[in-house]
């Protein structure tokens, strides 16, 4: 039955299929061949361009942006590749804001870069369409690596070590391989199955062998892989969430941000997920920011995103806020949460506000909520790993643990800034010593 934003409680439904389609439409449209050429024109070239030290997988931008100028997006992709093997994805996903083209000189001149991040996009896109697969594998070495974990670091790593002639066997918990890729990122940053479809282009390469439903810590321990395989990655990123800590956690409608998101990215008609009426978000990162926009686009009427601290503190970057505001998303700063009120199911939740150093003002405030998402952070789940710094496995180098012949990259590592691009980077360069290691 056909519900509206001001049905109470937590329905299906809320929209029109129009309503569907236009909110979960891709967020910034492909460019076409004249649209991408017209692009590329606006670079200088910059020798030592900044755009280049900016990107945490040093693509050479301004070769690729040449390359797309003169008339050949495919040897620009092929550029783009050979750093980054999720470059179609990380054209999609990063926050380019804050990354190359924050850096761009035309951003810093006159507030308007080059659209490097839809360069990328329309070269990826031009190769992985034509459906080659732009690198070949060396000849066999017999050396054998065990991958944990198909997200962006485990698949970059897995990649790279392929080309090098080696046999990856690449384990994944999920029944899907991708990461957050396929589980996590917004929907309307990755339309059109888009992770699927570039794993089982990566996946090209050949000599990589894709285990799913097999997890590190219940179908496999690290003694095993040690002795089965010349080496190891580990790219397990961040499973557990962090939780609020307070009475009334387990109430209805209470739930994590990323289980949410996870059921948005899997489900086959997003009208047929339930979406509460007053949603509010618990959260200043980018996940806290897509739990909101989506919500708000399966239709709830009121969105609000709650964060302790500063509107300038938040992780999400200015794009993103400023996103989540053109979609309706209400955003309250320096408040924490102190209590969940509702008989069985949550009805109102209680903030404090706080100053910048979290001190309790005294000043309580309590917003309508039937649905409530906690987006304060995942940590590092599993035991029996190598040995932790902080949080996170102690890495040194292009990621080597505690324990000889075990490396690990991306979220699940100490030292990185949870992004997909760095997750590629780091899964790169430790297949690149692994590589060393083991043919020495
Ligand atoms: C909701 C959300 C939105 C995001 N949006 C963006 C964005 O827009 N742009 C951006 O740059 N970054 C974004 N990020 C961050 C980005 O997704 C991560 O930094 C990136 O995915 C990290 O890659 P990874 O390979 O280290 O880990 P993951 O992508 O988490 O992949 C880890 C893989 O390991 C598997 N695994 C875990 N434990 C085990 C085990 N014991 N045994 C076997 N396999 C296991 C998991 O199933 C998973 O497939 C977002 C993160 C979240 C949570
Ligand atoms: S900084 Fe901007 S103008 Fe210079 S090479 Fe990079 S994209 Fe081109």
């Amino acid at each position: 039955m056909r519900q509206t934003a001001l049905t109470p409680g937590i329905v299906a439904h809320r929209l029109s299929d129009e309503d569907y389609a236009e909110n979960f439409a891709d967020l910034h449209p492909a460019l076409d061949a004249h649209e991408a050429v017209v692009a590329a024109d606006r670079c200088y070239f910059c020798h030592d361009a900044p755009c280049v030290t900016a990107c945490p997988t040093d693509i050479d931008i301004p070769l690729f942006i040449r390359q797309i100028a003169t008339g050949t997006p495919e040897a620009a992709a092929k550029t783009i590749f050979t750093q980054n093997i999720l470059g179609g994805m990380c054209a999609r996903v990063c926050p380019t804001e804050t990354l190359c083209e924050e850096a761009c000189v035309r951003e810093t001149a006159e507030g308007k870069p080059v659209l490097i991040g839809q360069l990328q996009r329309f070269a990826t896109d031009t190769l992985m369409q034509a459906g080659d697969h732009p690198f070949h594998r060396a000849a066999a070495t017999g050396k054998r690596i065990a991958v944990v974990g198909a997200g962006p670091a485990g698949l970059a790593c897995a990649h790279r070590l392929a080309m090098h002639g080696h046999d990856v066997t690449l384990y994944d918990a999920h029944p899907k391989p991708g990461g957050l890729n396929e589980y996590g990122i917004a929907a309307y940053k990755t339309v059109d199955g888009f992770a699927r479809a570039e794993v089982d282009w990566l996946l090209g390469i050949g000599g990589i062998t894709l285990e799913t439903g097999r997890a590190l810590g219940r179908d496999l321990s690290l003694t095993e892989l040690r002795e089965g395989f010349d080496a190891v990655f580990l790219g397990i990123g961040l499973g557990a969430v962090n939780a609020l800590g307070l009475e009334g956690e387990d109430k209805e409608g209470v739930r994590d941000a990323v289980d949410f998101i996870a059921d948005l990215r899997q489900a086959e008609d997003v009208a047929s997920l339930p979406v509460g009426r007053d949603v509010v978000v618990i959260g200043g990162g980018m996940t806290a920011v897509d739990a909101a926009v989506q919500a708000k686009a399966l239709g709830a009427l009121n969105v609000t995103l709650v964060y302790r601290r500063r509107r300038d503190r938040m992780n999400a970057s200015v794009f993103e806020q400023d996103l989540a505001a053109s979609r309706g998303v209400h955003i309250v700063t320096n408040a924490q949460p102190v209590a969940i009120h509702g008989n069985g199911a949550v009805r109102e939740i209680e903030f404090e506000y706080t100053d910048d150093d979290l001190t309790p003002t005294g000043q309580t405030v309590r917003l309508p909520a039937d649905q409530v998402f906690k987006a304060i952070g995942q940590s590092l789940e599993g035991d029996a790993l190598p040995a932790l710094e902080g949080r996170k496995i102690a890495v040194t180098g292009a990621g080597r643990t505690s324990i000889a012949g075990v490396w690990a990259g991306g979220d699940c590592a100490a030292g990185g800034d949870d992004l997909t691009v760095t997750a590629v980077a780091e899964g790169r360069d430790a297949a690149m010593d692994i590589h060393a290691a083991i043919s020495g």
